[in-house]
């Protein structure tokens, strides 16, 4: 079957491509083993500089990338050139801290020369997603190509232009051949690259379906994995919150990206004492959505990635209606050619119906009321999902406690959940296991080595000092 890029707001088919057949696949791992061999033995500002190179690429040619990712999978143009302009961020960010990062530690001990080192793992797969299709690659290549890695990039099956951009735009800036590739390939193809012995290691952005497959191989043969999985985050509003700010984030933390993010709050969970006054603003706010064309400006909210994805979208909130859900506003898919559709909250959600636990992965809010603070955090921690949280309050105590106490990646206080490559990501749970970004992302593809050299007897030192 052949890939795909189907413009979602129009439903017109852009460009087709036939998938690699296995003798091109195996070419690809050639040269990405043949390029590891020599990429980490480059000195690492070497590594640095050709990944700060991609970051001027990628900061000079935002609008064209930001328009080549609205045409693929319709997300704001505006959104899309500020992600292209955020992996120029991330790309800086791994060139200045590339040393720092790699550094050995050295570890003090009587009368030897001991430190920890942080060598390359290898050849590294990255199954990636469509919903950033620039940001989610990035944030995996810059850490593992400055640490000494090289990637071999198999992204959704409904972006193949974005991936061939990204593959290019890594030989732009002068990483060696094989250093990053692009295999287009569908997701049947993906165990046997993690099984093939060139392979060192698989990183997994996606649903829990596929986390699973991925882990389950690389399980087998033995071989590292981090998986970014999806979540149903809660955004918990206390008493003291300030309403008008909560309601008015809450709008665009559910439908940043069109809805179709991994950290976007989708469970709503607010204390009586506010919740009337919540609700108003943040239906309304949802209500008033600029609906069209995601290369306008002016539009708020674009369609779904796909056509697909729309029908998973529509089943689950039907499913939710089914089982007792109330609609506050929207629940409906908008007619037209595109992927559209209205902005939703459903109320009254019964445990078990689809928009109670599961990620429904669109313009979708949950909305819970509960008794007060003890309510809501028993609430937001219900969940077999643990990516990250929001907490409105005002109240020192209730924001520590929530803090530390939502089981989560990552918790933000009176703010939007956002990533940034200074903090690490990810999440526990059915989220998935290790981090991105920050050093704990570059650590998760290298050995961490441990050496230890003692003086040769008869001699006073390691000979090495
Ligand atoms: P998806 O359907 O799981 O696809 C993700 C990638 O995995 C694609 O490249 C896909 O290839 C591949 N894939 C799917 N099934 C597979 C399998 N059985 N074995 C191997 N590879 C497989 O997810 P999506 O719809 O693209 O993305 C949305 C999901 O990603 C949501 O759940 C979202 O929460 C999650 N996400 C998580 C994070 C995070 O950092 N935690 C960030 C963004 C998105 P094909 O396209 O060829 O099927």
């Amino acid at each position: 079957m052949s890939i795909a890029s189907i413009d979602p707001a129009t439903g017109s088919t852009l460009r087709t491509f036939e998938p690699h057949d296995r003798p091109t696949v195996d070419r690809a791992l050639d040269r990405a083993a043949a390029a590891f061999a020599s990429w980490r033995r480059r000195p690492s500002a070497e590594r640095a500089a050709t990944v700060r190179r991609a970051g001027d690429i990628l900061d000079r040619e935002r609008d064209t990338f930001g328009e080549l990712m609205t045409r693929e999978m319709g997300k704001l143009r505006t959104a899309a050139v500020e992600e292209a302009a955020k992996c120029a961020l991330a790309c800086r960010h791994y060139a200045d801290h590339a040393d720092a990062y790699l550094a050995p530690e050295p570890v003090a001990v009587d009368g030897e020369r001991a430190f920890v080192a942080f060598e390359p793992l290898g050849v590294v797969l990255a199954v990636m997603p469509w919903n950033f299709p620039f940001w989610q690659v990035i944030r995996f290549a810059a850490p593992a190509l400055v640490a000494g890695n090289v990637g071999l990039l198999k992204h959704a099956s409904n972006v193949p232009q974005c991936a061939l951009a990204l593959e290019d735009l890594f030989r732009r800036a002068g990483a060696p051949e094989g250093v990053f590739q692009t295999l287009l390939i569908g997701s049947d193809a993906v165990e046997d690259v993690i099984l093939d012995d060139r392979v060192a290691a698989v990183t997994l952005t996606g649903s829990e379906g596929a986390g699973r497959s991925v882990a389950a191989a690389a399980g087998r043969a033995l071989k590292k994995s981090v998986l970014e999985l999806g979540g149903s985050d809660p955004f918990v509003v206390l008493a003291s919150a300030d309403i008008a700010q909560a309601a008015a984030t809450a709008v665009r933390a559910r439908t940043i990206n069109n809805g179709q993010s991994c950290i976007a709050a989708k469970r709503f969970i607010v204390v009586d004492a506010v919740a009337d006054a919540f609700e108003d603003a943040f239906v309304s706010g949802m209500a008033a959505l600029r609906v069209g064309d995601p290369m306008d400006e002016r539009t708020q909210l674009g369609p779904l990635s796909s056509a697909k994805q729309r029908e998973e979208v529509d089943e689950q909130v039907r499913r939710s209606i089914d089982a007792g859900a109330r609609v506050l506003t929207g629940g409906h898919i908008l007619d037209g050619p595109g992927a559209f559709y209205a902005p939703t909250v459903l109320t009254d959600i019964p445990p078990g119906a689809p928009a109670w636990g599961d990620e429904v992965f669109g313009p979708v809010a949950s909305l819970f009321r509960v008794a007060d603070a003890d309510a809501a955090f028993a609430l937001a921690n219900d969940t077999r999902f643990g990516l990250a949280a929001s907490v409105w309050t005002s109240d020192g105590d209730e924001a520590e406690r929530f803090a530390r106490e939502l089981v989560a990646g990552t918790v933000f206080v009176n703010a939007m959940v956002a990533s940034d490559p200074r903090f690490p990501f990810g999440g526990v749970k059915a989220s998935g296991y290790g981090r991105e970004l920050s050093v704990y992302g570059l650590r998760e593809f290298v050995n961490v080595k441990t050496v230890r050299m003692k003086p040769a007897p008869g001699k006073s030192g390691t000979g090495t000092e």
